[in-house]
């Protein structure tokens, strides 16, 4: 089995316990090589100032390839486009474009007037600039705001004419999911890489609930596995388990990159990785 091309999700830190996790988790991860690492925006465009801070301190201090997320909310099209001239001159040359979801309160996605009104819109602009590789979401399980079953494979083709070159989709538990949808992409003539986006387990009650947000269905299996496993006390051994079986059958079937959602806690993700035949680049001593 060849070893994937990996890449780590951020978020950024709102205190500073937050940020000391953050940093923790760049130290621990980054001697894995990642191809890439981005840092998530916050719903409603609220970590504007602290996604640039972090972006620009995971850039100077570790010399990662870090991709910026960007989304629609609560921004001009000017503001928004501001934002991205600031990572231009920062050397930022990724950005994971995103039309964002509704602000706390608000129970459906509505443009700012003077905003874009649609992911579509936002790559097209940022494709425009001629500064970026362009990065988009893609949905393996229907989004809430899709209008049929095959809306989220035709939207994501509009996304690539506009200009992105890659996809990272939500998070899945079943490696079958991931394969319908790459087919039907491949289908409807879509040539940009797909990458899976891989939720490591850190506790089976919040991933629950992160799913049911995002929409993954949960597999009956999981939550019999993880019920029994919280009994014996096995839970941290059953989700490594887990995932690294889920990253196997899909470099199996031929793919070539995982984009792994950290939330922050590096521990799990690396025993992943590691799993995977990655060797970190530091002695292992170092790493333990
Ligand atoms: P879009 O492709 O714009 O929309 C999702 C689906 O909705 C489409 O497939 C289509 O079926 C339908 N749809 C949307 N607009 C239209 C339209 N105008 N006409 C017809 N159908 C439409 N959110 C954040 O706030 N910050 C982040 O940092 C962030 N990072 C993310 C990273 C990844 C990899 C992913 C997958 C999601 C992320 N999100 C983030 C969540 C994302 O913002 C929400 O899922 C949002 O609801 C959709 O944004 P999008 O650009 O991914 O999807």
């Amino acid at each position: 089995m060849t070893a994937p091309r990996i890449s780590f999700e951020f978020f950024p830190p709102q205190s500073l316990e937050a940020s000391f996790r953050l940093w923790e988790t760049v130290q621990v991860l980054a001697p894995m090589s990642p191809e890439f690492v981005s840092v998530t925006y916050g719903a409603g465009g609220t970590t504007r100032k602290l996604t640039h801070e972090a972006v620009g301190a995971i850039k100077r201090n570790y010399g990662l390839n870090v991709a910026a997320h960007l989304t629609c909310v609560d921004a001009s099209r000017a503001e928004t486009l501001e934002i991205a001239e600031a990572y231009a001159e920062q050397g930022v040359t990724e950005i994971v474009a995103l039309r964002g979801d509704a602000p706390k309160g608000a129970d459906r996605f509505t443009a700012h007037k003077d905003g874009f009104a649609s992911s579509e819109e936002l790559v097209a602009a940022l494709a425009k600039t001629g500064k970026f590789k362009l990065r988009v979401g893609a949905y393996p399980e229907r989004h809430p705001d899709a209008a049929d079953d095959f809306a989220d494979v035709t939207w994501l083709k509009r996304k690539i004419d506009a200009g992105a070159s890659s996809a990272i989709t939500q998070f899945f538990f079943e490696a079958d999911t991931f394969f319908r949808f790459r087919d039907a992409c491949v289908k409807a003539g879509i040539t940009a890489p797909i990458i899976p986006g891989i939720l490591p387990i850190q506790s089976w009650e919040g991933t629950k609930k992160f799913a049911a947000r995002c929409g993954a269905s949960v597999p009956l299996r999981l939550d019999e596995g993880f019920a029994a496993a919280k009994r014996d006390g096995r839970e941290a051994l059953l989700a490594l388990t887990q995932c690294t079986t889920l990253c196997t059958r899909l470099i199996e079937e031929g793919v070539e990159d995982l984009h792994f959602y950290t939330l922050n806690r590096p521990e799990l993700t690396r025993d992943v990785v590691r799993a995977l035949g990655i060797v970190p680049d530091v002695a292992l001593e170092k790493v333990a």
